[in-house]
């Protein structure tokens, strides 16, 4: 048997580092057993999932060298492996269960669920489908069908007992049948949720072995489920440890920046940040720090993998990359200089913002300091001497951009502009604080276009850490949270 594996992100947002972490643990297994490694999109998600996405996706994990053998962009056999162009493929696999009576159609609205919810709340019982559509008599059902209600297909669930199955790095694991939800598995849009994609596709593409991160560890009674009715053999499962921020907690664009894009732009090498992804939870048999992926491919065990919450802690991350960065040659170091920031394709970006405001070329220099760059945080007094309350604005602002799904000037833009309103303040002095935790001084390029150019990550890094030099005690970031609930429910109105 032929060792398959997968990666299946889904295409929203920027490309995750655990996204990373987990392609490099798939590969290193499928390539150490001579197998296969393969991408699939799992783009069901049809409101959130964009093409700009999968772009960044694919990029992210070439620019790390993490290729696929087959994929949506290269194909293969097991096509398509986008899911969005799989839907008639689950369709006929939901027919099937319906017809042997291992699923059935649910009519109930969101205001009954809600309130179902509600009442097994106050009970203190775990919230799940009550079963209510599944006395419906198959002419009722036929009805409401072909009078077009609005329905899902659910998956049924026994009620006594429990789910057993074996985690490759954690044996054997037991879930109560009770804690398990009916669910979803065709959306009233048509499309299927990810756990009746997950099962088909993995079968269907032939995968031999998931590794994936520990939080999908509670969906495996649905997925065991499923594979038992459609008849099939399951995959063997891996359950990852999570990355965690030092503070332990998972690791989240709220506290740590997560995208891959950020650790490359910040001058990241490739194979210091993939090597530093195979310490998290992994280490080689010789305990040495510093190894390529293909060193770690040649002795992968998933033995070897450690289940305490690996940290991923941007200090140790430097100092592995620049023990790279020392290693190079002159020349190398040149040309890596020239691929990450002085090329034609980035300084074409650059030059837009600079030409006009130029006398002599070295005037670049300056001007661009901080887009390059990082910046020299100002200290606290020069925020506390600009007429704008920065603190408020900075944490306002910072809330306001982690929620922003595009980042695009015209959308950098609406956002500030109607804080400002709120705050009774002129645009210009609103940005004051902003400009100065962005570029570290009063006078810098265009704030919006430094903004789209330095990305979400990088900006929200520095928001962040303009609010930890000005300081906000405890008492102070209740009452901003409160604050931006008010500016909340001021937009919304
Ligand atoms: N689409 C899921 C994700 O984004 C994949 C989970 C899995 O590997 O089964 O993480």
């Amino acid at each position: 048997m032929k060792v398959r594996t997968r990666i299946a992100p889904s295409p929203t947002g920027d490309p995750h580092v655990g996204t990373a972490y987990i392609a490099l643990f798939n590969r290193a297994f499928a390539l150490h057993h001579g197998g296969e490694f393969i991408l699939r999109l799992e783009d069901t998600d049809a409101a959130r999932s964009t093409s700009a996405s999968e772009r960044k996706i694919f990029e992210a994990l070439r620019w790390l060298g993490l290729a696929w053998t087959e994929g949506p962009d290269v194909g293969g056999p097991c096509g398509p492996y986008r899911q969005s162009e799989r839907l008639p493929i689950y369709r006929e696999h939901v027919a099937h269960l319906l017809a042997t009576n291992h699923a059935f159609h649910c009519f109930c609205t969101a205001e009954r669920l809600d309130g179902m919810r509600q009442e097994q709340r106050a009970r203190g019982e775990t919230t799940r489908y009550d079963g209510h559509c599944l006395s419906l008599t198959a002419d009722t059902v036929a009805a409401r069908l072909a009078a077009g209600e609005s329905h899902v297909i659910r998956m049924k669930v026994p009620q006594e007992g429990s789910c057993q199955f074996d985690d490759m790095l954690r044996g054997r694991i037991e879930i109560p049948w009770s804690q398990v939800d009916m669910q979803v598995l065709i959306k009233a849009d048509g499309y299927p949720t990810y756990h009746l994609a997950v099962v088909v596709d993995d079968h269907l593409m032939a995968i031999t072995h998931v590794l994936r991160g520990e939080e999908w560890i509670n969906s495996v009674p649905k997925h065991q489920l499923l594979y038992r009715y459609f008849g099939w053999d399951m995959p063997a499962h891996a359950h990852l440890p999570l990355l965690r921020n030092p503070d332990h907690s998972k690791l989240s664009k709220r506290k740590n920046p997560t995208s891959i894009s950020y650790y490359r732009d910040i001058g990241i090498l490739p194979e210091a940040l993939l090597n530093y992804l195979g310490m998290m939870g992994w280490s080689m048999p010789d305990e040495r720090e510093i190894f390529s992926a293909d060193e770690m491919t040649a002795v992968f065990d998933l033995r070897r993998v450690s289940l305490g919450g690996p940290v991923f802690d941007l200090a140790k991350l430097s100092w592995l990359n620049g023990q790279y960065l020392r290693n190079l040659p002159a020349d190398e170091f040149a040309d890596r200089l020239a691929g990450w920031m002085f090329n034609r394709a980035r300084l074409a970006t650059l030059i837009p913002l600079v030409q006009q405001r130029t006398e002599r070329l070295a005037d670049l220099v300056g001007q661009v300091d901080y887009l390059v760059g990082d910046r020299r945080c100002p200290p606290a007094e020069a925020f506390q001497a600009l007429k704008a309350p920065s603190a408020e604005i900075i944490d306002h602002t910072l809330r306001a951009f982690e929620t922003l799904v595009d980042w695009e000037r015209d959308a950098l833009f609406d956002c500030c502009q109607s804080l400002a309103a709120f705050f009774d303040l002129k645009l210009k002095d609103f940005l004051q604080p902003l400009f100065l935790a962005i570029s570290g001084k009063s006078v810098s390029l265009p704030l919006f276009d430094s903004l789209v150019f330095l990305g979400s990550d990088v900006t929200r890094v520095r928001l962040r850490e303009a609010l930890d030099v000005i300081g906000v005690s405890k008492k102070a970031a209740k009452q901003l949270e409160k604050n931006y609930a008010s500016y909340l429910a001021t937009r919304d109105r």
